[in-house]
């Protein structure tokens, strides 16, 4: 494996051969960290040490009728998930302003289901136009499922920015995970949200039970359609869904996954999706290294870690939030959010310096062990 290689072609803002890719995933745990750095190299090259915050609102939960195995939103799906129709207007206004206050320069408009009505259609336009009016700068991002070409037309007038609608996996492993509908019929959503210029967000699942060429294959197929933001998800196993068994995944794995990911797609909008947290557990501060986006904060139907967590690891990592054409790779994003999250970040540290400051934290801030052995408290486990 040369990564040196590698390195210099992904730095030109091309591609690494799909041999090269497979040579990055089947790499050893040893090299991983080699990796990392050089898709980090990569990342910085044309994102700086910027991150992207993308905040989800589920607009509508569960009940799909779709077979899509990975998902706990399906029909047939046991799994013990909120399921709701569509919020009110009250309950979007706020959910949007908490991921807002909190640094997110994207949120993204999900709705579960095979595709909107034309009615859904029109609602959500309403919705999207209302946040525009509310917050100019900020970008939003719909996922309703497939579209035709007028209701395609009908989101981006009302200024959807990006549509998101995932490959999820390659062509030929896609039977296997959906029967309800073909890998065809999801390429032609993402090409149809582009004919009427709205951005492409499309991205993969992994941990399905796919190969390594399968993988490869459709991180190149995102890459020849096109999409601009490419989210990757690792398996959620939910209880009650039929892939809830699967178990391939290890943190040094999906390290290799994204960082594969960064050198096939070097200048695009790479995003640690779903999985981030169940799957890289403490390595996560890693994924900055690679990813120049992230959710803050919950996913559909999972809970991250607290959106104070991600803004403080962002910060701990050394990176930053950002803002609206800041230089590092920003685009048309909200103004002011940046300085928001700061401040956010460090009303959030003052108060648990100040709550903790009488029993836990010594004068230079280390927290002292006052639970489990030798005390009445339960340990920290
Ligand atoms: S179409 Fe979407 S919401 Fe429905 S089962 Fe598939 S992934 Fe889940």
């Amino acid at each position: 494996m040369d990564l040196e290689q590698m390195t210099a072609t992904a730095m030109r803002g091309t591609s690494i051969t799909r041999d090269e890719a497979l040579e990055v995933l089947a790499a050893d745990d040893a090299e991983t960290l080699s990796i990392v750095a050089a898709a980090g190299k990569v990342r910085r090259r044309f994102f700086g040490r910027g991150v992207r915050l993308n905040y989800l609102v589920s607009l509508k939960s569960g009940m799909c009728p779709e077979n899509c195995s990975y998902c706990s939103q399906s029909l047939g799906s046991d799994a013990d998930i909120l399921r709701y129709t569509w919020l009110t207007d009250d309950q979007v206004h706020e959910a949007v302003e908490m991921g807002v206050s909190h640094g997110a320069s994207t949120v993204c408009l999900v709705a579960s289901g095979r595709g909107p009505s034309r009615r859904e259609v029109a609602k959500v336009a309403g919705i999207v136009a209302r946040i525009h009016a509310e917050h100019p700068g900020l970008h939003i991002c719909t996922c309703l499922g497939f579209l035709d070409d007028d209701k395609a037309e009908q989101l981006a007038a009302a200024g959807s920015d990006r549509y998101n609608h995932n490959l999820n996996t390659a062509e030929e492993h896609y039977s296997d995970i959906c029967s309800t509908h073909s890998y065809a019929d999801r390429v032609n959503t993402v090409q149809t949200a582009q004919r009427a210029g709205i951005s492409a967000c499309s991205g993969l699942i992994a941990g399905m039970g796919e190969t390594d060429e399968e993988l490869v294959e459709v991180a190149f197929a995102l890459r020849e359609l096109g999409a601009e933001s490419v989210p990757v998800n690792f398996l959620l196993p939910f209880e009650g869904t039929p892939l809830h068994s699967h178990r391939e995944l290890t943190p040094q794995r999906c390290l290799r996954i994204l960082s594969m990911m960064r050198l096939v797609h070097p200048d695009s909008e790479l995003r640690s999706a779903a999985g981030r947290e169940y799957h890289i557990r403490t390595l996560q501060p890693l994924v900055l290294e690679v990813c120049n986006s992230i959710f803050l904060g919950d996913y559909l139907t999972s809970e991250g870690q607290t959106g104070n967590d991600d803004l403080s690891m962002i910060r701990d990592a050394g990176f930053h939030i950002v803002d609206a054409s800041d230089g590092d790779g920003g685009i048309c994003f909200g103004r002011g959010n940046h300085e928001r999250a700061r401040q956010a970040v460090e009303e959030e540290l003052d108060g648990l310096r100040a709550a903790q400051s009488h029993d836990r934290l010594d004068g230079d801030g280390v927290p002292i062990r006052l639970r489990g052995a030798g005390t009445a408290r339960v340990p920290n486990v």
